[in-house]
């Protein structure tokens, strides 16, 4: 169990996780740690904790490596969003994971989708700020909506799950709206997990 000792805000704040494994670590399968990670980020950060079905989906960009499993959780939480960010690097490190290239196959991932309304940076240059951009690099400034949700449709069908009418607030869209805005392919890209299919 880790030891969490930041400061907890009076109030809480819903936020969205996205999770993402393809390669085993410690015994556990991806799907295994997925789940895991849930049950640690649930008594390490949030009040309140529901996830979506888990998916299995090809890794993008397409670079040959394992199919990853992805999940969306929704929480409670009384950690700012930065404190956040640190908790959700400590859970990945606990479960293996070792910052090589961005994009790289990994034991776990976890992104900060969303934390309450805020944009982070709150200056007006979210816009602006492009994922690609960061072109591979391991560290990027904290950026809240995260850059790529509203592209990803590993992230938007998970996250269609446990909030069909959560609204991004630079975009001003529903998960539904942008899922929908995706190609169809993409969205088909998307499948249910299940043990036969891991
Ligand atoms: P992507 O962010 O495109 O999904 P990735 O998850 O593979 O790529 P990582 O290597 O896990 O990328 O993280 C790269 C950097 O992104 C880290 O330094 C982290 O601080 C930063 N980062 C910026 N915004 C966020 C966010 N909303 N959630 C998690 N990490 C973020
Ligand atoms: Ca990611
Ligand atoms: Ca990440």
């Amino acid at each position: 169990m880790l030891k969490w000792e930041a400061k907890r805000l009076s109030e809480a704040t819903t936020c969205y996780l996205g999770l993402g494994a393809n390669l085993p670590f410690a015994g556990k399968s991806p799907d295994q740690s997925v789940i895991a990670a849930i049950d640690v980020l649930a008594k390490m950060v949030f009040d309140d904790v529901r996830r979506s079905p888990l998916y299995v989906t090809t890794s993008v960009p397409d670079t040959g490596q394992p199919d990853f499993v992805n999940c969306v959780l929704v929480g409670e939480t009384q950690l700012s969003v930065s404190d956040l960010l640190t908790a959700c690097q400590k859970v990945e490190a606990q479960f293996g994971r070792e910052r090589q290239a961005r994009w790289s196959a990994r034991t776990l991932d976890i992104d900060i989708l969303s934390y309450g309304d805020a944009v982070v940076p709150a200056d007006g240059t979210w816009s602006a700020l492009s994922a690609d951009a960061a072109d591979g690099a391991v560290m990027a400034p904290l950026a809240v909506p995260h850059l790529s949700l509203h592209e990803r449709a590993f992230v938007l069908v998970p996250l269609v799950d446990v909030a069909p009418s959560w609204r991004h607030p630079v975009l001003n869209k529903t998960s539904v709206e942008l899922l929908q805005a995706l190609p169809k392919a993409d969205r088909a890209s998307v499948r249910p997990f299940s043990a036969e299919n891991a």
